[in-house]
Formats: structure tokens, sequence, C-alpha cells
């Protein structure tokens, strides 16, 4: 199967967005045996697409569009591929419904443009959306099969994994089967992942392995080819096997989109240990990541951002010989808010941020340094400093990140 990718949007053209759901999709593709020739990106027109649509006929056999298919003027994915097409659009009942419930749950009138929403192209397959109100499609006419899916990462990506791969993987079934696992790691980044791993690469076959580098974490992808699953997992288990022993200190999951924050969730439900935090440079941030996470009501139940001394100090209890001695950004600032708040919301655990996000260097620590420390029941309060290198932002997600990591170790 030759596959091409058309991304619609005069945002990518303009260089305001990246056009990330090619890359993902194309690594998806290879990872299914459908090699993709052709990358094609074009601005929200109508006449500009449906050229290019004339152009990807003559020469792939799967055409992806993703990007306008929502409700707006200048979204006109599907209208443009139903005209070429000569096909009808028409109202998909299911996503229908899942639009007035949206549009009910959230008590905001329901626009005729919302309605353009459930319009799908005629005879296609409707993919459902988990995470969005627009419908995919799949279609086949002559020899060629197009998919439309939304442009929003987190819509596009769902939806390819739980409703498109299916059905490719029927269109293009390959003589063996092939089984995907995925590996995420953290505290480690790609170039350094890629050395340790070097001659697993190297001698690739069979299993292949790819890593990519996302924010913050590396993913790595590990692919087998076998008559049975059986076989596939043999394979995939001796090579997960190899992996684990050199980097397994940076492994925290399996799959395409569980994150850190998740595992940690997890863990501490299945240990029933509450949590609170203190946080000072993170400024709540890792309250609201856990917070993110289904379930979180189990183990949180509230925390504090205390950015200025006085509140270390009035609120949380840290005393004013610390701050005057060793100032917030130090170990023990760190260790006394991580007390003080665990005292006051009677968690089991408590972890407490303070550092320094820049732009400017504080109380003579450079821009990146973090304290995290971390307070449970029956054992002593340990903490651990890191020197983060990014921005004010980066420098305060990471710390977010790193302080679910500091749990899960
Ligand atoms: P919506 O219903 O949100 O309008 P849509 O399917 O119409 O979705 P677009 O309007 O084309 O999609 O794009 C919406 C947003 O999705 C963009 O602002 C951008 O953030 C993201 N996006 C679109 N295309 C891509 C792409 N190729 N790569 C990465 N992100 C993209
Ligand atoms: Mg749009």
């Amino acid at each position: 199967m030759k596959a091409e990718i058309i991304a619609v949007g005069t945002e990518l053209l303009l260089g305001q967005i990246v056009n990330t759901n090619a890359a993902f999709l194309s690594q998806e593709l290879a990872a299914l045996g459908i090699n993709v020739y052709h990358h094609v990106v074009v601005g929200d027109n109508a006449k500009r697409l449906e050229a290019v649509l004339e152009q990807a006929e003559k020469r792939s056999d799967l055409i992806i569009l993703t990007g306008g298919l929502g409700p707006t003027k200048d979204d006109m994915t599907k209208q443009t591929v139903a005209a070429h097409l000569k096909k009808k659009l028409v109202i998909d009942q299911n996503a229908l419904e899942k639009i007035n419930v949206f549009h009910q749950a959230s008590n905001r009138p329901m626009t005729e443009n919302n309605r353009l929403q459930a319009l799908v192209i005629e005879g296609s397959t409707v993919l459902a959306n988990k995470t969005g109100l627009a419908a995919g499609m799949f279609l086949k006419k002559d020899t060629v099969n197009y998919l439309l899916l939304p442009g929003p990462p987190n819509e596009l990506k769902p939806m390819f994994l739980n409703e498109a791969k299916p059905l490719l993987q029927k269109e293009n079934p390959t003589e063996s089967l092939m089984v995907s696992r995925v590996l995420r790691f953290y505290g480690i980044g790609e170039s350094r992942l890629v050395t340790v791993l070097d001659d697993l690469i190297e001698e690739q076959t069979n299993p292949t392995l790819a890593p990519y580098a996302g924010d913050y974490e590396v993913t790595l992808r590990i692919t087998a080819n076998g008559d049975s699953q059986s076989c596939c997992k043999l394979l995939l288990d001796n090579l997960e096997e190899k992996i684990q022993l050199r980097v397994g200190e940076y492994f925290y999951g399996y799959g395409d989109t569980t994150r850190l924050a998740e595992v940690v969730v997890d863990l501490l439900k299945e240990r029933t240990i509450t949590i609170t935090a203190a946080e000072s440079l993170t400024g709540g941030g890792f309250q609201s990541m856990l917070a993110s996470i289904p379930g979180a009501s189990d183990i949180f139940n509230g925390g504090f951002v205390a950015y200025q001394n006085e509140i270390k100090e009035q609120l949380l209890g840290v005393s004013a010989k610390t701050l005057n001695e060793k100032g917030a950004v130090s170990k023990e600032c760190a260790i006394e808010m991580a007390e003080g708040v665990q005292k006051l919301m009677k968690t089991k655990m408590a972890l407490s941020f303070t550092g320094v996000a820049g732009p400017a260097m504080l109380e003579n620590q450079p821009v990146g340094t973090v304290w995290i420390a971390l307070a449970q029941e029956n054992q002593p309060t340990i903490a651990i400093c890191h020197h983060f290198a990014r921005d004010r932002n980066g420098n305060r997600e990471q710390a977010i990140l790193a302080g679910f990591d500091f749990i899960r170790r």
C-alpha cells in the first residue's frame, strides 16, 4: 500500500503550527508496514485541496487527510472530498447525538454550524471521536482509500489508534502478524538512550526498535513480526528484557498515551497513600496535573501554593531561621514545607517544590535550581536537588514531572 498524508491548514503553511500529525501518522503507518511516499501541506482552500487530491489519487492508494473537520467556515475538508468524489454529505445520527449531549451538558445553545460537525460523507465508515466532536471517516472509491481525521492531535491520535488502525490492518493484511509494544521512560534523554541501546538498534531486524523523543520523556516502540501472538510476544519479551537491564531505572510504563502522573496516581491508589503538596515555583502545577488524572480524588484532597516567604512561614511553619540562614531555595526549606503541609493536610505523603524558575537568579542560586522534598509517614523526609537548564516555564514543567518521578522511585 502506498500512502500519502495531506495536512490541511493555512496555519501550517504560515508556520504557526508544526505538522506533528504527519510525523505521528508516518511512524504509525511504518509500524503497520504501510509505506508513506508523500507528505503534502495545503491551505484552507477548496480549489487547491482538490488539485492536491487529484495528484494524490494518481500515485497513492491510501490518502490520509488531517484537519479542517471542524464547524467553522475555513474547515472544508469533508465538503471538498465529498464534492470531488461526487458523494453527498449526510447526517450521522451518533455524531449528532453526541453534539446534542455536549451542548445540553455545557448549557450552550446549539447552532446550525454545530450540526455541520455531524455531517459525514455518504457510504463512509464513521470513526468515533472520543475527545472531540468532529467525526472521522474512512471510505474507498475505486482502488483508493480515504481517511479523514481531525486536526487537533489530542483528537487525531486516539481516533487513529482505536478506530482507524484496525481498519487499515484489514485493508493491508500482512502475511505475518505485527505486534508492537511501547515502553515509556522519564529522566533519560533520547541521545543517551540511543547510545546505551546502540548495538540493539544497530542489529535490529525482528523485533525492530524505534525511539521517539517527546516533551521531557522518551518512548521506545518495539515491533515484532511472527506467525502468532505468542511468537511475537516471546520476541518482544526477549528484547524488552535486554532493554530493561540497561535502562530499567528510567522506565515508568507501557502504552502510547500513558502519562507519568497516571502511573503515580495508580501506584498511590494501590497502596492507599493520600498525598498533598506545598508548591512554590510550580505554582500549583503539580496539584493541577494530579487532579487531571481520573480517580485522583481517592488520594488527593488538597494542598497549598506558597509563593512568598511569609506564606511559607505563616501557613506552612517554615522557620524564620531557615529562611534567613539557608534561604527559600534550600534543602531545609523544602523539607520544612513538605512536613508542614503533611501535618496540615494529615496525609500519608507530602511533596514540596521550591526553586528558581528564572529568568533571574534568586538567593545567588542559578536559574533551574529546584529542591523537591518528599515527606512520608514513619519515614525520614528526603529531598533532592535538580538543576534544569530550561527557561522559566520549562523549569517549572520539569520540576512537576521530577516530583512525580520522585514518588515513583
Ligand atoms: P477543529 O474542530 O478544532 O476546528 P479541525 O479538524 O477543523 O478541528 P483544524 O481547524 O484544521 O482542525 O485545526 C485545529 C487545530 O488542530 C489547529 O489549530 C492545530 O492546533 C491543530 N492541528 C491541525 N493540523 C495539525 C497538524 N497537521 N499537526 C499538528 N497540529 C495540527
Ligand atoms: Mg477547524
